[in-house]
Protein backbone atom coordinates (compact mmCIF):
# COMPACT_ATOMS: atom_id res chain seq x y z
CA UNK A 1 0.00 0.00 0.00
CA UNK A 2 0.85 3.70 -0.53
CA UNK A 3 -0.14 5.82 2.12
CA UNK A 4 0.05 9.42 1.31
CA UNK A 5 0.22 13.05 2.73
CA UNK A 6 -2.25 15.21 0.33
CA UNK A 7 -4.06 18.22 0.31
CA UNK A 8 -7.76 18.87 -1.20
CA UNK A 9 -9.95 21.96 -1.15
CA UNK A 10 -7.30 23.56 0.93
CA UNK A 11 -6.89 20.63 3.46
CA UNK A 12 -4.28 18.48 4.80
CA UNK A 13 -5.35 15.06 4.80
CA UNK A 14 -3.93 11.90 4.93
CA UNK A 15 -4.43 8.55 2.67
CA UNK A 16 -3.92 5.59 0.65
CA UNK A 17 -3.78 4.99 -2.25
CA UNK A 18 -6.45 2.78 -4.20
CA UNK A 19 -4.99 -0.27 -5.83
CA UNK A 20 -4.63 0.67 -9.27
CA UNK A 21 -3.60 4.02 -7.88
CA UNK A 22 -5.45 6.19 -9.53
CA UNK A 23 -7.63 7.12 -6.39
CA UNK A 24 -6.87 8.79 -2.88
CA UNK A 25 -9.22 6.75 -0.36
CA UNK A 26 -8.90 9.43 2.86
CA UNK A 27 -8.30 7.54 6.29
CA UNK A 28 -10.54 9.25 8.00
CA UNK A 29 -13.70 7.66 5.48
CA UNK A 30 -12.17 4.33 6.17
CA UNK A 31 -12.79 4.79 9.92
CA UNK A 32 -9.63 6.33 11.20
CA UNK A 33 -9.97 9.59 13.49
CA UNK A 34 -7.15 11.13 12.64
CA UNK A 35 -6.12 14.64 11.45
CA UNK A 36 -2.45 14.00 9.88
CA UNK A 37 -0.24 11.19 9.08
CA UNK A 38 1.59 11.28 12.77
CA UNK A 39 -1.64 10.41 14.21
CA UNK A 40 -2.24 8.13 11.71
CA UNK A 41 0.68 6.11 12.01
CA UNK A 42 -0.10 5.89 16.02
CA UNK A 43 -3.33 4.44 15.02
CA UNK A 44 -1.97 1.56 12.48
CA UNK A 45 0.70 1.05 15.28
CA UNK A 46 -2.10 -0.23 17.62
CA UNK A 47 -4.12 -2.52 15.46
CA UNK A 48 -1.86 -3.30 12.74
CA UNK A 49 -2.34 -3.05 8.65
CA UNK A 50 -4.76 -5.75 8.09
CA UNK A 51 -8.05 -4.07 8.32
CA UNK A 52 -6.52 -0.91 6.22
CA UNK A 53 -5.25 -3.53 3.50
CA UNK A 54 -9.22 -5.30 3.52
CA UNK A 55 -10.26 -1.75 3.50
CA UNK A 56 -8.31 -0.88 0.19
CA UNK A 57 -8.79 -4.56 -1.44
CA UNK A 58 -12.38 -3.92 -1.10
CA UNK A 59 -12.40 -0.57 -2.88
CA UNK A 60 -13.02 2.47 -0.76
CA UNK A 61 -16.26 4.24 -1.23
CA UNK A 62 -15.34 7.45 -1.11
CA UNK A 63 -12.44 8.73 -3.04
CA UNK A 64 -11.00 11.05 -5.17
CA UNK A 65 -9.36 11.06 -8.05
CA UNK A 66 -5.25 11.04 -7.36
CA UNK A 67 -5.29 14.22 -10.19
CA UNK A 68 -7.58 16.36 -7.85
CA UNK A 69 -5.05 16.47 -4.77
CA UNK A 70 -1.81 17.98 -4.65
CA UNK A 71 0.50 15.02 -2.61
CA UNK A 72 2.60 16.46 0.35
CA UNK A 73 5.51 14.87 2.25
CA UNK A 74 3.94 12.10 3.57
CA UNK A 75 5.41 12.86 6.82
CA UNK A 76 5.41 16.61 6.22
CA UNK A 77 6.07 17.49 10.01
CA UNK A 78 8.14 14.69 11.27
CA UNK A 79 7.49 15.19 15.20
CA UNK A 80 10.98 14.19 16.21
CA UNK A 81 14.15 15.19 14.22
CA UNK A 82 15.16 12.72 11.63
CA UNK A 83 18.13 9.95 12.57
CA UNK A 84 20.34 9.87 9.57
CA UNK A 85 22.92 7.54 8.49
CA UNK A 86 26.15 9.30 6.94
CA UNK A 87 28.74 7.49 4.98
CA UNK A 88 26.72 4.35 5.06
CA UNK A 89 27.80 3.31 0.87
CA UNK A 90 31.38 2.43 0.91
CA UNK A 91 32.03 4.34 -2.52
CA UNK A 92 30.47 7.16 -1.16
CA UNK A 93 32.87 6.94 2.13
CA UNK A 94 35.81 6.69 -0.87
CA UNK A 95 34.39 10.34 -2.48
CA UNK A 96 33.86 12.38 0.95
CA UNK A 97 37.48 11.22 1.60
CA UNK A 98 38.73 12.46 -1.05
CA UNK A 99 36.66 15.62 -1.20
CA UNK A 100 38.35 16.58 2.48
CA UNK A 101 41.91 15.40 1.36
CA UNK A 102 41.43 12.61 3.70
CA UNK A 103 42.83 9.09 4.03
CA UNK A 104 40.13 6.68 3.82
CA UNK A 105 41.67 2.92 4.58
CA UNK A 106 38.06 1.24 3.67
CA UNK A 107 37.34 0.50 7.08
CA UNK A 108 34.22 1.65 8.83
CA UNK A 109 33.91 -0.18 11.84
CA UNK A 110 31.03 1.67 13.41
CA UNK A 111 27.88 3.46 11.95
CA UNK A 112 27.77 6.94 11.57
CA UNK A 113 24.59 8.64 12.88
CA UNK A 114 23.50 11.90 12.78
CA UNK A 115 19.85 14.01 12.86
CA UNK A 116 18.47 16.59 10.56
CA UNK A 117 15.88 19.04 11.63
CA UNK A 118 12.88 18.35 9.68
CA UNK A 119 10.43 21.65 10.20
CA UNK A 120 8.22 21.45 7.13
CA UNK A 121 9.59 18.55 4.64
CA UNK A 122 9.32 20.02 0.93
CA UNK A 123 6.56 17.87 -1.41
CA UNK A 124 7.02 15.96 -4.29
CA UNK A 125 7.31 18.62 -7.08
CA UNK A 126 8.02 21.42 -4.45
CA UNK A 127 10.94 23.53 -4.30
CA UNK A 128 14.18 23.12 -2.55
CA UNK A 129 15.42 26.49 -0.96
CA UNK A 130 18.55 26.80 -1.70
CA UNK A 131 19.58 29.54 0.52
CA UNK A 132 21.86 30.89 -2.17
CA UNK A 133 22.34 34.04 0.34
CA UNK A 134 24.19 32.09 2.96
CA UNK A 135 24.81 28.49 1.13
CA UNK A 136 27.92 27.80 -0.92
CA UNK A 137 28.24 24.48 -2.52
CA UNK A 138 24.39 23.01 -2.06
CA UNK A 139 24.23 19.20 -2.53
CA UNK A 140 21.96 16.51 -3.03
CA UNK A 141 21.65 12.84 -1.36
CA UNK A 142 19.26 10.19 -3.12
CA UNK A 143 17.67 8.22 0.51
CA UNK A 144 15.76 4.99 1.19
CA UNK A 145 14.35 6.20 4.77
CA UNK A 146 12.70 3.48 7.17
CA UNK A 147 9.34 4.86 8.91
CA UNK A 148 9.19 3.24 12.05
CA UNK A 149 5.70 1.82 12.82
CA UNK A 150 4.86 1.20 16.79
CA UNK A 151 7.77 1.97 19.02
CA UNK A 152 10.63 -0.20 19.31
CA UNK A 153 13.01 -0.60 22.66
CA UNK A 154 15.62 -3.57 22.69
CA UNK A 155 14.62 -4.89 19.40
CA UNK A 156 17.20 -7.65 17.99
CA UNK A 157 18.14 -8.10 14.41
CA UNK A 158 15.65 -10.83 13.83
CA UNK A 159 12.65 -8.57 15.06
CA UNK A 160 13.47 -5.50 13.25
CA UNK A 161 10.74 -6.22 10.20
CA UNK A 162 7.86 -6.39 12.74
CA UNK A 163 8.84 -2.44 14.24
CA UNK A 164 8.70 -0.95 10.23
CA UNK A 165 5.57 0.78 8.69
CA UNK A 166 7.56 1.18 5.45
CA UNK A 167 9.79 3.15 3.32
CA UNK A 168 10.03 6.40 1.51
CA UNK A 169 12.37 8.57 -0.56
CA UNK A 170 14.50 11.44 0.77
CA UNK A 171 16.99 13.85 -0.52
CA UNK A 172 19.03 14.81 2.29
CA UNK A 173 20.02 18.36 0.67
CA UNK A 174 23.10 19.23 2.17
CA UNK A 175 25.44 22.55 2.64
CA UNK A 176 28.56 21.66 2.34
CA UNK A 177 30.49 24.60 3.80
CA UNK A 178 28.20 25.09 6.49
CA UNK A 179 28.41 21.06 7.24
CA UNK A 180 31.99 21.21 7.53
CA UNK A 181 32.61 24.63 8.96
CA UNK A 182 30.63 23.78 11.89
CA UNK A 183 31.90 20.54 12.87
CA UNK A 184 28.68 19.05 13.61
CA UNK A 185 26.26 18.22 9.93
CA UNK A 186 23.18 19.63 11.95
CA UNK A 187 23.31 22.97 10.48
CA UNK A 188 24.29 22.61 7.03
CA UNK A 189 21.88 20.02 6.50
CA UNK A 190 18.43 21.22 8.53
CA UNK A 191 18.27 24.34 6.53
CA UNK A 192 14.46 25.20 6.01
CA UNK A 193 13.61 23.32 2.52
CA UNK A 194 16.29 20.68 2.52
CA UNK A 195 14.53 17.97 3.34
CA UNK A 196 12.07 17.02 0.00
CA UNK A 197 10.54 13.30 1.14
CA UNK A 198 8.14 11.24 -0.77
CA UNK A 199 6.17 10.71 -2.81
CA UNK A 200 4.54 7.84 -0.61
CA UNK A 201 4.94 5.71 2.12
CA UNK A 202 4.88 2.13 0.87
CA UNK A 203 4.41 -0.75 3.00
CA UNK A 204 7.35 -3.08 4.36
CA UNK A 205 4.99 -5.87 3.55
CA UNK A 206 5.46 -5.32 -0.43
CA UNK A 207 9.69 -5.87 0.37
CA UNK A 208 11.58 -8.25 0.85
CA UNK A 209 13.78 -7.71 4.03
CA UNK A 210 16.28 -6.26 4.52
CA UNK A 211 14.95 -4.70 0.89
CA UNK A 212 17.29 -4.47 -1.86
CA UNK A 213 16.11 -1.67 -4.48
CA UNK A 214 18.28 0.16 -6.80
CA UNK A 215 18.75 3.95 -5.90
CA UNK A 216 19.44 6.29 -8.49
CA UNK A 217 18.93 10.31 -8.98
CA UNK A 218 19.15 12.70 -11.59
CA UNK A 219 20.03 16.25 -11.78
CA UNK A 220 18.41 17.87 -15.26
CA UNK A 221 18.18 14.79 -16.25
CA UNK A 222 21.52 13.77 -15.69
CA UNK A 223 22.45 9.93 -13.87
CA UNK A 224 24.80 10.69 -10.79
CA UNK A 225 23.91 8.34 -8.30
CA UNK A 226 23.51 4.86 -9.07
CA UNK A 227 23.26 2.50 -6.65
CA UNK A 228 21.42 -0.83 -4.64
CA UNK A 229 20.34 -0.77 -1.01
CA UNK A 230 22.30 -3.70 -0.73
CA UNK A 231 25.35 -2.37 -0.64
CA UNK A 232 24.29 -0.16 2.57
CA UNK A 233 27.95 -0.72 4.91
CA UNK A 234 25.23 -1.20 7.80
CA UNK A 235 21.70 -2.33 7.07
CA UNK A 236 18.47 -1.97 8.13
CA UNK A 237 18.33 -4.50 11.02
CA UNK A 238 21.39 -3.53 12.44
CA UNK A 239 20.66 -0.01 12.67
CA UNK A 240 17.48 -0.51 14.80
CA UNK A 241 19.03 -3.03 16.76
CA UNK A 242 22.30 -0.42 17.59
CA UNK A 243 19.94 2.00 17.92
CA UNK A 244 17.54 0.48 19.82
CA UNK A 245 19.42 -0.69 22.36
CA UNK A 246 19.40 2.65 24.10
CA UNK A 247 16.84 5.10 22.27
CA UNK A 248 12.90 4.09 21.99
CA UNK A 249 12.46 4.78 18.53
CA UNK A 250 9.20 5.99 18.08
CA UNK A 251 5.92 5.01 15.78
CA UNK A 252 6.50 7.86 13.00
CA UNK A 253 10.36 7.76 13.09
CA UNK A 254 12.55 8.78 10.17
CA UNK A 255 15.64 6.90 9.55
CA UNK A 256 17.70 8.04 6.48
CA UNK A 257 19.68 5.25 5.30
CA UNK A 258 22.61 7.07 3.94
CA UNK A 259 23.53 7.78 0.39
CA UNK A 260 25.77 6.40 -2.57
CA UNK A 261 28.24 7.80 -4.67
CA UNK A 262 27.62 10.21 -7.26
CA UNK A 263 27.07 13.94 -4.86
CA UNK A 264 27.97 16.60 -6.31
CA UNK A 265 31.18 16.46 -4.16
CA UNK A 266 32.36 12.90 -4.92
CA UNK A 267 32.70 14.51 -9.03
CA UNK A 268 36.14 16.48 -10.54
CA UNK A 269 35.55 19.06 -10.49
CA UNK A 270 32.54 19.01 -7.75
CA UNK A 271 29.16 19.30 -9.50
CA UNK A 272 27.03 21.34 -7.03
CA UNK A 273 23.29 22.22 -7.04
CA UNK A 274 22.21 25.90 -8.77
CA UNK A 275 19.04 28.02 -9.36
CA UNK A 276 16.80 26.23 -11.54
CA UNK A 277 18.47 22.55 -11.19
CA UNK A 278 16.05 19.73 -11.17
CA UNK A 279 16.85 16.83 -8.93
CA UNK A 280 14.93 13.61 -9.30
CA UNK A 281 15.69 10.62 -6.83
CA UNK A 282 14.29 7.07 -7.57
CA UNK A 283 14.28 4.19 -5.75
CA UNK A 284 12.40 1.06 -7.41
CA UNK A 285 9.54 0.06 -5.90
CA UNK A 286 9.00 3.14 -4.54
CA UNK A 287 9.19 5.81 -7.33
CA UNK A 288 10.42 8.97 -7.99
CA UNK A 289 11.02 12.56 -5.62
CA UNK A 290 11.50 15.21 -8.31
CA UNK A 291 12.34 18.95 -6.97
CA UNK A 292 13.33 22.05 -8.07
CA UNK A 293 16.13 24.34 -6.70
CA UNK A 294 14.64 27.87 -6.36
MG1 LIG B 1 22.80 11.84 3.88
Amino acid sequence: MKLVTYSYDGTESAGVLSLDGKHVCPAKALGYGCENMNEWIDLLAKEGLSRLLAAVEAGCEERIPLEQVTLLAPIPRPRQDMICLGINYMAHAEESARYKNEAFGGERPYAVYFSKRVGEAVRPEGRIDGHFDMVERLDYEAELAVVIGKDARGVSEEEAADYILGYTIVNDVSARVLQTRHKQWYFGKSLDGFTPMGPWIVTADEFSFPPKLSIQSRVNGQLRQDSNTELLIFGIPHIIRELSRGITLKAGTLIATGTPAGVGMGFTPPRFLKSGDTVECSIEGIGTLKNTVG
